[in-house]
């Protein structure tokens, strides 16, 4: 059966024999894994369109269990060669959280807006590479099931202090009179509560539009990729090479 679909090019490798394994994020598909073999579509003028960080239209045939692309065109490309090194990492980290979060034969139109509008946004610069990053990060936990309580102290209701607590295995939060030590606390500033609240509960359109301190955003970062590594259970080698490019770079 052939069907069109779009979706943003999430990875693309080469196999023996020329043979093209690229994985998109769809619209109504999820994440797809396709082959692509044909000569005139690897050929130079032809293949962006199968290149990561492409948003590109595809034809596709699926047999009983490969898809196999049969034409494609490219519709934006989010960054240029010369881009931000740093920028990149992160841009290929959102992308390969998709590929081990976003199942294949989902709807998962609000998985590709986010990561279209973080793409966006991280090719302007006009936000924090860290703000897109943890923005991000909690956003698209909340959609494949994992929303943190984020709302008050879980245990006696406090909706803030100064100090509050996130607590990264139980996705909850404790203010400081209730806090006893717990090791995988991570201390939130009312600045960086607020901007964990503001990811997990604005409007899509608003997600990025609030600023934080440096110190409210480090906190705020921490908590969304401390929280994404344990939901997730992995590591990401395109987060551990981000790591080393802002330590390299401070
Ligand atoms: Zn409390």
């Amino acid at each position: 059966m052939k069907f069109n679909t779009e979706g943003l090019i999430l990875a693309s490798k080469t196999l023996k024999d020329n043979v093209r394994l690229v994985t998109v994020l769809t619209k109504k598909d999820g994440v797809i894994r396709c082959f692509a073999k044909d000569k005139r579509l690897l050929s130079l003028s032809r293949s962006n369109a199968l290149s990561p960080l492409t948003y590109s239209r595809l034809s596709v045939f699926s047999g009983r269990d490969t898809y196999i692309i049969d034409d494609a065109s490219e519709e934006m490309m989010f960054f240029e060669a010369s881009a931000d090194i740093e920028t990149l990492a992160v841009a290929q980290y959102l992308c390969e959280l998709c590929i081990h979060i976003v199942p294949e034969g989902v709807s998962s139109d609000e998985a590709l807006s986010l990561l279209m509008n973080s793409l966006y946004i991280l090719s302007r610069g006009t936000r924090p590479i860290l703000q897109v990053k943890s923005v991000f990060e909690m956003r698209l936990m909340s959609f494949t099931g994992f929303m943190p309580d984020i709302l008050a102290c879980s245990a006696c209701g406090a909706y803030e202090a100064d100090t509050m607590y996130f607590l990264v295995s139980g996705g909850n939060l404790i203010c400081k009179d209730c806090f006893h030590g717990e090791a995988d606390a991570v201390p939130l500033s009312r600045g960086a509560l607020q901007a964990l609240r503001h990811s997990l509960l604005a409007e899509p359109k608003r997600i990025f539009s609030f600023t934080a301190s440096e110190q409210s955003l480090a906190q705020f970062a921490d908590c969304a990729e401390r929280y994404t590594l344990a939901r997730t259970e992995r590591s990401f080698n395109s987060l551990d090479y981000f790591k080393k490019l802002s330590q390299f770079g401070k």
